[in-house]
């Protein structure tokens, strides 16, 4: 029969989900608060942009700057940047039959690069394990292609809702167990649960934890996030390294990686005190003048030079402010619960937020495909495999960018050092960072709770 699925939030989280629950026979829909443009075709299906987090409306066609130059006076919402996905969150990609797809439309890459501060300097540079692998790719690509997936599945995409409260009804003789969710615009939907992946600033986490007092924390991370065509035969485009260049003591850092068609994706942080209003990554409309003072700058950082030769030639350029979310101990109340940065938000030092939001998705989608008439212990098996697991990588990012940061001579070498070990380690022995096999953790929790019925039931 197939549950009746609501999900809020069009984001990573949203997308990959829905696709996995029809996948496994449920009706999923999408609400996604802001009014994204579709594409025209048999199936209509969202455009999305490219920054940290969600649906924004973009038309950016990399094949054509022209379009893209009159959208970007028209459209006030595009935001544009790359994403680098794991080999833990590629897993679910496969499961989901999406894998070849991504690594066709984005650039894969086994390498990581650290150079020492900003001069160019290596600090160590090593292959990733075999089975390592990352991809990086345009984030708005990546959700064409789980759109497009998802829409051929029958999902509904439903743009322009933005939850604002929601009931719930418990299971009685007459009747199922419920949930039903309005909208800002006055409507509202019901299904037999609600999945929240509406991101780090979640109204839904908001509603069901009305005393936990955790908003979104500012790390002091601002930034800008930039795209740059680059020319045939550029040694950056088939480059399958992610590259840092980092400058520990005065807490900036500029990363670059090769997206697929031609592009290149780069972010430039610095730290600064937080803004009276957050950030919207709205892409500066006057980018030339911004690519021109940011190349300047990090010339006066003495960054490499063809570093800041690819800023100073970007097409697209984001100011961003970072935020953190404390690790929570439950996600779940009733037949609602959350998903992605809104259950687990984090600074991206490690690269893992949409990986952490992948695993979530792939444990969600195997329980409620094998138990759909039991709703309830899905959530609660979900609960005891992610929380752990998220709150112990959320704490690892935590570390990573206190230690990315310090004016201590002593620690920047210790750190350094540790660094190289790490690489030594990976290639030496193809030590494998990414190991997790959301699939497996299933299978063992439910051994756990077969063993021990009565502790299953909490
Ligand atoms: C600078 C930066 C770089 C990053 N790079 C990486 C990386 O390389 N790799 C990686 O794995 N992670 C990275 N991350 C983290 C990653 O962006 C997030 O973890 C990921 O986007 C989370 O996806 P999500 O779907 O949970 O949330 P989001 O992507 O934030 O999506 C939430 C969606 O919900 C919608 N929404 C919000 N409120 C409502 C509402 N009330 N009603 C309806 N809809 C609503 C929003 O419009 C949005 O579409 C990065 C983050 C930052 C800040």
């Amino acid at each position: 029969m197939g549950l009746d699925i609501i999900i809020v939030g069009g984001g990573m989280a949203g997308s990959t989900l829905a696709l996995g629950l029809a996948q496994a026979g449920h009706r999923a829909t999408i609400y996604e608060r802001e009014e994204v443009r579709m594409s025209e075709g048999l199936v209509a299906v969202p455009e999305f942009g490219d920054v940290g987090g969600g649906a924004r409306p973009t038309i950016y066609n990399p094949s054509s700057y022209d379009v893209f130059a009159v959208v970007l006076l028209t459209t006030k919402k595009m935001n544009p940047t790359g994403i680098m996905i794991t080999a833990n969150g590629l897993q679910v990609f496969k499961t989901f039959g999406v894998l070849d797809a991504i690594r066709r439309q984005g650039q894969s890459a086994n390498r990581n690069s650290y150079m020492n501060r900003i001069d160019g300097t290596p600090i160590t540079c090593f292959k990733m394990a075999a089975d390592d692998e990352y991809v990086c790719i345009m984030r708005s690509t990546l959700h064409k292609i789980l759109n497009e997936a998802a829409s051929a599945l029958g999902v509904r995409f439903v743009c322009g809702k933005r939850l604002e409260s929601f009931t719930q009804t418990t299971a009685s003789e007459t009747q199922n167990a419920s949930v039903t969710v309005q909208f800002a615009d006055g409507t509202s939907a019901t299904g037999d649960l609600l999945i929240a992946a509406d991101g780090i600033r979640s109204k839904t986490r908001e509603l069901l934890f009305p005393g936990a007092n955790d908003k979104p924390i500012y790390t002091g991370l601002r930034g800008f996030l930039g795209i740059t065509r680059l020319e045939d035969g550029d040694p950056w485009l088939t480059k399958s390294s992610i590259s840092f260049y980092m400058d520990t003591s005065n807490r900036t850092s500029v990363n670059m990686m090769s997206v697929g068609n031609n592009l290149i994706s780069w972010n430039v942080a610095d730290h600064q005190e937080e803004p009276a209003e957050v950030d919207s990554w709205v892409p500066y409309a006057d980018f030339p003048r911004e690519a021109e003072r940011l190349a300047a700058l990090l010339e006066s950082w003495n960054a490499p030079k063809d570093i800041s030769k690819i800023i100073g030639n970007a097409h697209r350029i984001s100011p961003i402010t970072v935020y953190d979310r404390k690790s929570i101990e439950s996600w779940t109340v009733g037949r609602v619960t959350l998903i992605g940065d809104a259950a687990h938000g984090m600074p991206p030092h490690l690269g893992q937020g949409t990986s952490m939001a992948l695993e979530d998705v792939g444990v969600l989608v195997d329980l409620l495909g094998r138990f759909p008439d039991d709703p309830d212990r899905c959530l609660r098996v979900y609960e005891k495999i992610r929380i752990p697991r998220t709150t112990k990588i959320a704490e690892q990012t935590r570390q990573m960018g206190a230690s990315q940061y310090t004016k201590s001579n002593m620690q920047r070498f210790v750190g350094e050092l540790g660094l190289k070990f790490f690489g030594w380690l990976v290639s030496t022995f193809d030590f494998r960072v990414y190991a997790y096999d959301y699939a497996v953790e299933v299978e063992k929790q439910l051994k756990i709770d077969a063993a021990s019925p009565a502790a299953s039931a909490k």
